[in-house]
């Protein structure tokens, strides 16, 4: 859900970017290719009907904009937030004054993504760590047992947890303290037991007793995406439980409980052999299945009430000015807690930069979001304080994710992922009132980078061929990145070795 760091793309925005020299794309042979031509940001070079821009320097990529505005701004090379490298993330860039919807629905079914109103797409035969726009078709989305959790989780914190009011009180006072002398460890965010009273404490899972001893956020964390983190953090967890005293305490729960079975049937005079045979058939237990509704309906009272709000940010609702602040307030904590950055590198500007201005023309109203399209953030209040917010796109085919932040005091909550399992959840809805609307887009996938593989959890995922523009379930990709971490995905090829060019 993270397309691009702020401070990536604030040179762009301000007309400044390292640019490589025109030697690349002669040595790529792109003798046809018009970006040779560097443009600097300014408003002359605006192109209003753009077209056949090579990009990939090796296809003329059709692309008839209708209306749109952009501006080129040329390749950027810099600093790679994922392999941590200087001057080895190559990006291609556009800046745009306006978008319509289509035209950049049409851009991201070709690999570009916009982060505020800067448009890149990166090049992903030099870059160091390729990115492939993924996207999940929801009809068919299944849920994991790890989505299961998280989901569960939730519920059963806005069924019977403490007021979010008092846990937050506590929380805000901690902070306060902190911003007024930023120096040395962040406060410690609440753990799994802060959330129940003590009665609700004992029947915690094994997971949940893990959380409590990660109480402290290391002020050296590294700046990764916060799914990634949730997703690590719970895979470690599993294999702890693997091999802790959790899981064994589990297991050896089971033993007991069938060792005494056994002995009370032998008590009774059954023979082992029927005695096998009863305890076969008492295995067979009817399978519950509950699906994403199953669990997002189940959210109507509670001691805590969520509310998930859409408004509109381009331009700037009403309802979105009046909660501006708060939300740069809960932007600016969970960047510096989760992502380490400096107080005062979290400015307002550079937050409305990159999460509020939008180039994307707005369609309808958010009163009826079915009919309406643009840039909107959801905000998830739970009893009026604000916990999380989605910045999404809604675009003719699909929900585009452009960030997700939360109050990192929640965050065993999971919020990463349950945030995105809720735009799921979200688009499956738009589709009922929209049909056209059928995929989910996550941004990038990045195979090379391990910790921003969880993007693939989503079932069923499609990853778009870098060279052709058709999509491809993630399974069949996969081995080819195992084997190389730039692939194309489609293997039509002619005889005389050109490939169809899409537009
Ligand atoms: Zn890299």
């Amino acid at each position: 859900m993270k397309p691009c760091h702020p401070k990536k793309i604030g040179h762009l925005l301000h007309g400044r970017r390292n640019s490589v020299d025109n030697k690349d794309d002669q040595e790529d042979g792109a003798g046809l290719c018009d970006c040779t031509q560097r443009a600097q940001v300014d408003t002359s070079q605006v192109d209003k009907s753009y077209r056949s821009y090579r990009c990939s320097h090796r296809f003329m990529e059709e692309l008839t904009l209708s209306g749109s505005q952009l501006v080129r701004t040329g390749k950027s090379v810099d600093h790679c937030g994922y392999c941590k490298t200087d001057a080895s993330s190559i990006c291609e860039g556009m800046l745009a004054l306006s978008l319509n919807v289509m035209d950049y629905q049409n851009l991201i079914d070709h690999g570009w993504r916009r982060s505020g109103r800067y448009v890149y797409k990166p090049i992903n035969k030099k870059t160091c760590c390729p990115m492939y726009t993924i996207r999940c078709e929801i009809s068919s989305f299944h849920l994991s047992k790890s989505h299961k959790k998280v989901l569960r989780n939730m519920n059963k914190y806005l069924l019977k947890g403490k007021p979010v009011q008092s846990l937050s009180e506590t929380k805000r006072k901690e902070w306060n303290k902190y911003l007024a002398n930023p120096i040395g460890e962040l406060p410690a965010p609440h753990s799994m037991s802060d959330f129940y009273d003590n009665e609700d404490a004992s029947s915690r899972s094994p997971a949940e007793h893990n959380e409590r001893g990660k109480s402290r956020v290391n002020a050296e964390r590294r700046k990764t995406d916060s799914l990634s983190e949730e997703f690590s953090s719970r895979k470690g967890s599993f294999v702890d439980s693997a091999v802790s005293n959790d899981g064994t305490h589990r297991k050896k729960a089971k033993v007991i409980r069938h060792e005494n079975k056994v002995n009370k049937l032998l008590s009774q005079g059954y023979s082992e052999k029927e005695i096998h045979e009863r305890l076969k058939t008492s295995k067979v237990v009817p399978q519950v299945s509950s699906n994403l509704e199953d669990y997002m309906s189940k959210l109507e009272s509670g001691t805590n009430k969520l509310l998930i709000k859409l408004v509109r940010t381009s331009p700037k609702s009403k309802e979105y000015r009046e909660t501006e602040r708060e939300s740069f307030q809960l932007y600016r904590k969970y960047q510096i807690v989760i992502h380490g950055d400096e107080p005062n590198e979290v400015t307002k500007s550079g937050f409305v930069g990159f999460l509020v201005d939008s180039p994307l023309e707005p369609v309808g109203s958010e009163n009826d979001p079915s009919s309406s399209y643009g840039s909107f953030h959801q905000q998830y209040w739970i009893n009026g304080t604000l916990i999380a917010v989605g910045v999404i796109d809604i675009l003719p085919y699909c929900v585009s994710s452009v960030y997700f932040y939360y109050d990192p005091d929640f965050k065993v909550l999971s919020l990463g992922t349950y945030g995105a399992l809720s735009e799921i959840f979200f688009t499956k809805n738009l589709k009922l009132a929209n049909p056209m609307i059928q995929f989910y887009y996550m941004g990038y996938y990045i195979h090379s980078c391990p910790k921003m593989r969880y993007k693939g959890s989503f079932p069923p995922s499609f990853l778009l061929c870098p060279e052709n523009y058709t999509w491809h379930p993630i399974e069949r990709c996969l081995p080819k990145l195992d084997l190389s971490k730039y692939s194309r995905f489609h293997e039509e090829i002619r005889a005389d070795g050109s490939e169809l060019i899409r537009g």
